[in-house]
């Protein structure tokens, strides 16, 4: 079975902000805006890479961006 390590706290996870390269903040999982947030740039969020990512927010405090970010799930 395969989990997400950001989300089972097993690993800190660093991503990199694509436009200023520094570390971001690894937010909640796409899943949990799906209220708030229309996931035009998420659609395959319902196809099978789901499976292998887990799709999280992550956000740069010296951009003020926030962006999604697919963190590789791991064996458990
Ligand atoms: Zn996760
Ligand atoms: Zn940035």
């Amino acid at each position: 079975m395969l989990i997400c390590p950001v989300c089972n706290g097993i690993v800190e996870y660093t991503a990199i902000c694509p436009i200023c390269k520094n570390s971001m903040k690894v937010l909640d999982r796409v899943e949990y805006y799906y209220d708030e947030y229309s996931l035009n740039q998420e659609q395959d969020l319902n196809d099978i890479s789901k499976d292998m990512y887990c799709s999280h927010y992550c956000y740069c405090e010296m951009c003020n961006k926030t962006i999604i970010t697919k963190v590789d799930k791991v064996k458990e």
